[in-house]
């Protein structure tokens, strides 16, 4: 019996220039599969035709403007991606035709033309991975990338040498990701970039239409979408820039859960410019004070880097003290370590091992009492709960809005009985222990 199959929307390629180009096709392509389209070897038989470009000589710029002519003429629609999508005005003057330009490793943004232009066919047969992509984490929540790379130059950090300059994905890229993931059963959403707040810098916050309404590629609107979703949206790595205020309002309108993971990594001012830190602002107490008057039961997460050259008794006095005022719930800290090709590294007057050892101590032990008092706060209070795991003894285990996976608390519960992995379930705290809190499903 023959089996016959949805027709597949098929993509032509036409690639010219480096291994470089050669590579960001080939990821194209793969997308592209993943998403059940076929490929075409000729004009004729594709509904789209990619055209990657090079432009790093004026004889390839001519090349490159000779196969998109080529590509319009043989089939008329046409993506044009590569180096030359530096030229998109020019590209449109001579071919206004052309359906979309785009710079290198716009994946996405061809991807989306490439949907925008032949609308993939959903089939059981065609796709070969699933609509949430493959996923590393367990089905029920998923971290979610919206740009890569960092505008910044902390003197501890070499990132921005490995991953280069902020590029953020377009929002309706990562809008189109979220709400598969959330198809697919993610409860959870974790926001992440190296620094989430900055999203959307580098395309100058451009407004795109999405639905019919309009979207700024910035944080606050990107969060707002994602908060419509159905799911727990938590942010990581963001930095106390003045905007961050009204992510606070979206966590009081209930859009986004109540958690700020901040790497604040110092409090002294001398310490924080010579690390070099963004938005680096002396009046963050009072911000926090003003979030928490919002926001009540706000979590503040941070990071703390210890012994950071040229940090005196005085500073980590102050950052002590600064401490105590922030009243944050969970601290990582570590000792400064050297990075092979970074700035600090000239800095002078290292801090001695045993002394950043000793202030490390010094630093927990003072975080410690603090954690603890701020979940001692929650015994006695009905918390909801997502479920990681089950046991089979009845018990579970979860983490309540306040905690992220891996890296905060956790809670366990008893007579969890019939709950299942992805649960959100409403749970009376009983007792809190060293990290982690104990409850029972009310
Ligand atoms: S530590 Fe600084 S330079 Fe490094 S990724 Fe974070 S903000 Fe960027």
């Amino acid at each position: 019996m023959a089996l016959t199959l949805d027709s597949a929307p098929r993509v032509g390629m036409v690639s010219l220039g480096c291994p470089k180009a050669l590579v960001d096709s080939e990821r194209i392509l793969t997308q592209l599969r993943a998403d059940g389209y076929a490929l075409s070897a000729d004009y004729a038989g594709a509904d789209v035709v990619i055209v990657n470009t090079c432009g790093f000589l004026d004889s390839a710029k001519a090349e490159s403007l000779e196969a998109i002519g080529e590509a319009m003429a043989e089939n008329g629609q046409v993506i044009v991606t590569g180096c030359m999508g530096h030229e998109a005005e020019s590209i449109r003057a001579r071919f206004p035709g052309v359906l979309a330009v785009t710079g290198p490793q716009q994946y996405d943004d061809v991807v989306s033309a490439v949907r925008a232009a032949a609308p993939p066919v959903k089939s059981a047969y065609l796709d070969l991975i699933p609509d949430a992509g493959l996923k590393l984490t367990p089905r029920h929540y998923s971290y979610l990338k919206i740009s890569e790379g960092c505008d910044h130059r902390c003197a501890f950090c070499i990132i921005p040498s490995l991953r280069g300059d902020l590029s953020s994905r377009p929002p309706a890229a990562i809008l189109r990701e979220a709400e598969a993931l959330v198809r697919g059963g993610s409860k959870e959403l974790l926001v992440i970039a190296q620094d989430t707040s900055a999203y959307g810098v580098d395309l100058r916050h451009a407004v795109s239409s999405l639905g019919g309404r309009e979207l700024r590629a910035h944080i606050t609107d990107l969060a707002r979408e994602l908060g419509q979703l159905g799911a727990w949206v938590r942010l990581h790595y963001i930095y106390p820039y003045p905007h961050v205020d009204q992510l606070i309002g979206l966590m009081a309108e209930g859009l986004l859960l109540p958690y700020l993971d901040i790497p604040f990594q110092h409090a002294s001012p001398s310490v924080l410019r010579a690390m070099r830190r963004p938005a680096n602002d002396a009046k963050v107490l009072e911000r926090i004070t003003r979030w928490r008057a919002q926001v009540p039961d706000l979590a503040l997460r941070s990071t703390f880097v210890l012994g950071f050259p040229g940090e005196t008794e005085a500073d980590f006095q102050y950052l002590l003290d600064w401490l105590e005022q922030a009243q944050l719930d969970r601290v990582g800290a570590f000792r400064y370590e050297a990075v092979d090709g970074a700035a600090a590294n000239a800095l002078p007057n290292p801090v001695p091992e045993d002394l950043k050892d000793e202030r490390w101590h010094r630093f927990m032990a003072a975080q410690s009492a603090i954690s603890a008092r701020r979940l001692e706060a929650k015994v006695g209070r009905d918390l909801d709960v997502l479920i990681d795991a089950v046991d089979e003894d009845g018990g579970a285990t979860g983490r309540s809005k306040y905690d992220a996976p891996e890296i905060d608390g956790e809670v366990h519960l008893r007579d969890a009985g019939g709950i299942s992995v992805g649960d959100i379930v409403r749970v009376r705290i009983e007792a809190a222990e060293d990290h982690d809190l104990l409850g029972v499903p009310v």
